[in-house]
């Protein structure tokens, strides 16, 4: 018999979801094409399931991040909004709607405890389409159950596995500003990714002026005394290496140099390679550190002349992928997710990612973000698999955050 929910308590008992109903979910969202930038169909069925389990008019919203994205796409972000039935910080759960080009065409099988792809050439989708199954999965229990919970965010992003470019484009406004985020996008339930390193990459082309080294040197400006002297000014004045500056650090460094051919000619091309951090994710300083190395190459591109007063040109690409981030050792939502963890059962692991994830920009964007297992192996390759047991313990940690119920 089931024990009535006391509502007014402030740790009401922990609702079991119904799995049979998440797995079907999870295989139908599977057999759903969505490779990135097309992801409408499964943006659709999400919508669809949503209203149909009684998503209240006007709480599912969604954004252009596809019209801001370089990549364009069909469909922005997703997001359902409900009230809370309970007061509380808002809490978010989110997962990636699309998937790699190696899915295209993918038919998932189940077999035994895991889901498989049928043919031998195709990867499954299971990143992460399990974090959708998860996620959706939690909403329709939360609404066709009327489980109490606090006020709640649903998001559904696209375009992951282009660099994160949906998150970053996503109107981060319509999330209702949660304070506790938990994205899902990984592997064994028990895992917990804390942080993950960001991507800041400069390419700096110098051009010189090509001369004869022995017979005309002062009809020639060199490239390569051109970033030398950029990169020893950035040395003397504490821009390359740990950085420290105004109580902020960050890192930067120069990593690759291209270019000279010959010693007999005054070097007219040279690439230049660097890579900038901005430690404890501060965005701020990392383009201030951007910033000053390109003044630092461009001041020394002045400096080096022909005797008619021609100088080199430099050309800067530099590209932001996303932020790094690290979340503290007491940010509420890590220590909800080790509560529902250990709550079934678990033992949770604290991880470091070297990729990128949603979670580096909802850090930077909207609210510190914990990232969790959802039951899906070897992304990315044909042999990705679902692990179903660690998806229906997913699926059992996601009612547990959603409804607040996690110790
Ligand atoms: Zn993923």
């Amino acid at each position: 018999m089931k024990k009535p929910i006391d509502a007014t308590a402030t740790n009401p008992l922990p609702p079991e979801p119904n799995l049979k109903r998440a797995e079907r979910l999870l295989l139908e969202l599977l057999a759903i094409p969505g490779v990135s930038g097309q992801e409408g169909a499964v943006a659709g069925f999400v919508t669809d399931r949503l209203r149909r389990a009684g998503a209240p008019k006007g709480a599912i919203e969604s954004d252009q991040a596809h019209r801001r994205s370089p990549s364009g796409g069909e469909v922005g972000t997703l997001v359902c909004r409900l009230d809370g039935t309970r007061r509380g910080p808002r809490r978010l759960l989110m997962a990636h709607m699309d998937t790699v080009p190696l899915c295209a065409g993918a038919k998932a099988v189940v077999r035994g405890r895991q889901i498989v792809p049928a043919a031998k050439d195709t990867a499954l989708g299971a990143d992460d389409r399990s974090g959708v199954a998860v996620v959706l999965g939690t909403a329709l229990e939360i609404l066709e159950r009327g489980l109490p919970h606090p006020p709640l965010s649903f998001f559904f992003t696209v375009e992951e596995e282009l660099g994160l470019l949906g998150m970053q484009h996503a109107k981060v406004g319509m999330l209702g500003h949660p304070r506790l985020a938990f994205n899902f996008d990984g592997g064994p339930h028990e895992s917990l990714v804390i942080g993950a390193t960001g991507d800041y990459r400069l390419v700096i082309d110098i051009e010189g002026i090509a001369a004869h080294a022995g017979c005309h040197p002062e009809c020639g400006a060199s490239a390569i005394t051109i970033a030398s002297l950029a990169i020893a000014s950035l040395h003397a004045e504490g821009w390359l290496g740990r950085i420290e500056k105004d109580g902020r650090t960050g890192t930067s460094n120069v990593g690759v140099i291209e270019g000279g051919g010959a010693t007999n000619v005054v070097t007219p091309r040279v690439r230049v390679r660097v890579r900038a951090e901005a430690r404890s994710h501060d965005p701020a300083f990392r383009k201030r550190i951007v910033r000053v190395i390109e003044k630092a190459f461009r001041a020394a591109a002045k400096e080096v002349r022909t005797d008619e007063g021609e100088s080199g040109r430099v050309g800067v690409q530099s590209s932001l992928d996303y932020e790094s981030f690290v979340l503290g050792d007491d940010e509420p939502c890590v220590l909800a997710a080790e509560a529902a963890i250990r709550a079934i059962g678990g033992n949770p692991v604290r991880e470091i990612s070297n990729g990128g994830l949603d979670a580096n920009w909802m850090t930077a964007l909207a609210a510190p973000t914990v990232t969790l297992g959802a039951g899906q192996y070897n992304a990315h390759t044909v042999q990705e698999v679902m692990d179903l047991a660690e998806f229906r313990q997913a699926c059992r940690v996601a009612l547990r955050l959603a409804t607040a119920t996690e110790a």
